[in-house]
């Protein structure tokens, strides 16, 4: 992959030089252009010696050049400098010989600040200088004699191809380094990832990148780490409901099996003959009640495994929650008054809109009341509270017998937790209700925990979205 890599970056340089060279060439075409165009508009080319001059220099037209902040200048065959207007370019009043030739050799200086043009009138024995500011000048050029090949031809043509040379030996070597970093910037975060990847692959979900990466890199190494942590919570998450379903068959068989050997010992023991209707009748209350029993697990089973299943829907309604907690708690009143319990209800007046499957809320109420009415004593005080928290409803279902341990606060809304460890409840519990209640109250969008303590008591706290 290292290779690939690298070797198309190389490839996209190469392309890259040349199509900057290219694009060099072309510029430079252009400037060369916009020069030969702009230079024949150029003042300094209009209005050049050859173009004004006259015999009489005295009569040259001089206006237009001082215009366009230009000199005009006469310099005589005695080499007198006469200046015919402007800034003059020749400063002496008399030039020697020697300052003659210089000024005309220096005229053609490329460098010169100054476009100078001049032209001899071979009639009347004088130079005229016209002096113009340079705007801008820009020159490049070759130039060869074609005629005669100087004896310095190789010298030059050596000289330019070691410099070709050079450069190109320059560019290749800058070329290489370069895209050899730019493979290794890539290369090295990909193989990190490749290697992170395996890794996951096989099933470590563990695996964590720490490249502190940039850029896009940086973006993959976050999203790499998201996706393992999101695969190690998922496989917990499979872990931990493979284990409780194995719990939960062990538990189911555990508690199907007590009531239905005591109903096939005691079914057998009804069928010998002489069997007094006394004994009978008792084995037949016995055969009666572990069928209950074993009807009701089956029943909560049934109605644990219905909601956890996917097909199940709430059948929501607009209802005043308030309303509708009065009303399960008068359906319980009974129960309490034979249970000789006490009861408290702090249920406000105004109503309080809540969206929630009547049946399905219903049995949560019914559960928790009566839950506390089957492991509590007479006298018990049960409190039910009902009140706003900010968008929310907060309902309190408490009462102040026995509780539940600390250490079972979360535990006892998993299947088949009870708080008597014995399992052999003479109450008969199943210890699915509170699974179900838990259920029913999440399908609601809303949280159910419990605040809990041996002896304390037990409150169950409910949030609902309003
Ligand atoms: P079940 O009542 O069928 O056993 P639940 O899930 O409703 O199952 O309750 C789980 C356990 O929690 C019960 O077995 C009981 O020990 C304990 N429990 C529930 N509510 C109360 C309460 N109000 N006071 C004391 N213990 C309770």
């Amino acid at each position: 992959m290292k290779h690939s890599i690298s070797r198309k970056l190389l490839k996209n340089y190469i392309l890259m030089f040349f199509i900057s060279t290219l694009l060099v060439f072309i510029s430079y075409s252009l400037l060369l252009l916009a020069d030969g165009i702009m230079s024949k508009k150029l003042v300094s080319q209009i209005y050049t010696a050859e173009a004004l001059m006259v015999d009489d220099y005295n009569k040259i037209q001089v206006e237009e050049v001082l215009k366009h902040k230009g000199s005009v200048q006469v310099v005589t065959k005695d080499l007198e400098v006469v200046n015919l207007g402007g800034n003059p370019a020749v400063k002496d009043k008399k030039l020697t010989l020697k300052q003659w030739s210089d000024f005309l050799t220096n005229a053609k200086d490329k460098n010169n600040q100054y476009n100078y043009s001049i032209e001899y009138n071979e009639s009347k024995n004088f130079w005229l200088i016209v002096t113009f500011p340079v705007s801008l000048r820009i020159y490049f050029g070759i130039v060869t004699n074609e005629e005669i090949i100087s004896t310095d031809f190789h010298r030059v043509i050596l000289t330019l191809v070691t410099i070709i040379l050079i450069y190109i030996i320059m560019l290749v070597i800058s070329t290489l380094i370069y895209s050899k970093i730019s493979a290794v910037n890539f290369v090295e975060p990909l193989r990190a990832l490749c290697r992170g990847t395996q890794r996951l692959a096989q099933g470590n979900y563990k695996e964590r990148l720490e490249l502190h990466l940039t850029a896009e890199f940086a973006e993959l190494e976050e999203n790499f780490n998201d996706l393992s942590r999101e695969l190690e919570i998922q496989t917990k998450l499979k872990e931990e409901s493979e284990n409780l379903r194995r719990r939960m068959i062990l538990d189911v068989s555990h508690d199907l099996k007590n009531p239905l050997v005591s109903i096939l010992g005691y079914s057998e023991l009804c069928l010998q003959e002489n069997l007094s209707s006394h004994k009978q009748k008792k084995y037949m209350e016995i055969i009666h009640n572990n069928s209950i029993r074993a009807n009701e697990l089956i029943t909560y089973l049934f109605e644990l495994s219905r909601i956890d299943s996917p097909d199940f829907k709430l059948s929501l309604e607009k209802i005043d929650i308030c309303e509708f907690v009065r009303e399960k708690i008068s359906d319980v009143i009974p129960l309490l008054e034979d249970a000789k319990f006490l009861w408290e209800f702090n249920i406000p007046e105004t109503e309080i809109i809540t969206k929630i499957d009547v049946k399905q809320m219903g049995r949560v109420f019914f559960n928790l009341l009566t839950n506390a009415i089957k492991y509590n004593a007479a006298g018990t005080v049960i409190t039910v509270t009902i009140r706003k928290e900010m968008d929310k409803v907060l309902i309190i279902v408490a009462d102040n017998g026995i509780g539940i341990e600390q250490s079972l606060e979360k535990d006892i809304f998993n299947p088949f937790v009870r708080a008597d460890k014995s399992r052999n409840s003479k109450t008969g519990g199943s210890g699915l209700g509170l699974t179900i209640v838990k259920k029913i109250i999440e399908a609601h969008k809303g949280t159910i925990t419990l605040i809990a303590g041996e002896g304390k008591g037990c409150e169950f706290q409910i949030f609902l979205p309003i």
